[in-house]
């Protein structure tokens, strides 16, 4: 396949961007070569400047459940961009979009819109703190949160410590309050508990999918909501990835333990940004104007991205078997990977949360970021040059989740099952 195109505008987007993105994880960086370049997605499909054609098993990160160029959301923006691209004054969409998902999350009474995932657990954080009248928090390795500097603590492996930061850049002042606890492991977050004068909040993402796809024991988690409420502190659950990908009513209702608070993204924009935050009535209200805890943002409710995100949740929630489907099929593709792999003598780990997959190269199973990081890297780079090559567009890193939207076909999971298979042979 012919990438000159990507090649030259990648060589200029370097020139003139650092590193040529505006994400790094979109450089390819841990997998080598050279990031393609996109000229426009077609339902399952992404098609780049030099039109080749993939599979798309990323979906814009999460956001694109109904693949790209979604009928129905596309209408939707086009008809909210007739009346004006942004007020800075309320619209009635963003309550509609609100009613919505407080009707199908148990957890959230009261929302608030925000522009990324990045501020939905920020501004989250900052409320609990404000409701606890406490500082620290806990936070687990091999989670991500975003990039505000408290949540950048670098994913130490395994031990129970005080945060160092992860980044130049972010003062060890600013993370000396974050926490570090070991995922699916209950007694590292009760020490935690131990060393600190006071704990406001312990963020998860319940169904990790920032170290690969991990997703966390059932028994953990409702352990973990017994230690929040013997010590008095918050439990957010981090859904910005999983919330409206792993099932329609959110982690809580695969898994028994209901948080606090919860914080959404990707999907609720429909592919705009957006996120969000919300969760119990008394809590939101400490939230500013109603209360003291300041949080704010010009384009936040922002009607085009209300718009899509309103068609896109509206179409899960009446399409009651949508996630069957989409978790048949990534379970289809899994299992194909795995029987392909063991054929070869491959070790690899595979698992589904409704239309989340992932797959480490790994012999041993992986509950953890310790045990993620025993993945074989090289492997998987040259796994996924070689899919690239042929036509299959999967996340540039061992460490990042697959996706499949409504508009990947069986016929397109038993294609890319054929291709990993004659991979596998190779590696
Ligand atoms: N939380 C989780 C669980 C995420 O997966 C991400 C992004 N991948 C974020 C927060 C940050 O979201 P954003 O990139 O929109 O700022």
């Amino acid at each position: 396949m012919s990438i000159e195109h990507s090649q030259t505008a990648f060589e200029k987007a370097q020139q003139l961007i650092p590193g040529g993105v505006n994400s790094p994880v979109r450089a390819f960086k841990s997998v080598g070569g050279i990031p393609r370049f996109i000229s426009r997605g077609e339902g399952g499909y992404l098609i780049d400047i030099d039109e080749n054609r993939y599979i798309d098993y990323v979906q814009s990160w999460g956001p694109l459940i109904f693949g790209h160029r979604d009928e129905s959301i596309e209408n939707a923006v086009i008809e909210a961009v007739k009346h004006g691209l942004s007020f800075g004054a309320p619209t009635e969409a963003e309550s509609e979009l609100a009613e919505l998902i407080i009707s199908i999350y148990d957890s959230i009474e009261k929302i608030r819109f925000v522009s990324s995932g990045t501020e939905a657990v920020m501004s989250a954080i900052r409320l609990a703190r404000g409701f606890t009248g406490r500082d620290d928090i806990v936070k687990f390795t091999g989670c991500y949160h975003g990039h505000s500097d408290a949540l950048l603590v670098q994913a130490g492996s395994g031990a129970v410590t005080f945060g160092t930061p992860s980044s130049p850049g972010v003062p060890a002042d600013f993370t000396k309050h974050t926490l570090l606890a070991e995922y699916n492991n209950i007694e590292s977050v009760k020490k935690c508990f131990q060393d600190s004068p006071g704990i406001a909040c312990v963020i998860i993402e319940p169904i990790a999918g920032n170290m690969g796809l991990v997703p966390a024991n059932k028994d953990f988690l409702s352990e973990l909501r017994a230690v929040c409420d013997q010590y008095g502190a918050l439990l957010i659950f981090d859904e910005v990835m999983s919330g409206f990908r792993a099932c329609l009513h959110g982690a809580e209702s695969i898994t028994g333990t209901k948080p606090d608070l919860v914080t959404l993204g990707k999907v609720i924009g429909g592919g705009m940004p957006v996120g969000a935050f919300g969760g119990r009535r008394e809590i939101m209200a400490h939230l500013s104007p109603e209360g003291g805890v300041y949080q704010a943002g010009t384009l936040s409710g922002n009607p085009v991205a209300m718009a899509a995100g309103l068609a896109s949740i509206n179409k899960l929630k009446t399409n009651a078997r949508v996630f069957n489907v989409l978790e048949e099929r990534a379970k289809r593709l899994m299992n194909g990977f795995a029987e392909a792999a063991a054929k070869h003598n491959i070790g690899l780990q595979t698992d589904v949360r409704g239309s989340m997959f992932g797959f480490f190269f790994s012999g041993e199973s992986v509950t953890n970021f310790a045990e993620a990081l025993k993945s074989d890297t090289a492997r998987f780079a040259k796994f996924h040059a070689a899919m690239l090559d042929a036509g299959f567009y999967f996340a540039c890193s061992q460490f990042e989740t697959g996706f499949i939207s409504t508009a990947t076909t069986d016929a397109m999971i038993e294609e890319t099952i054929a291709a990993a298979n004659k991979i596998f042979g190779e590696l």
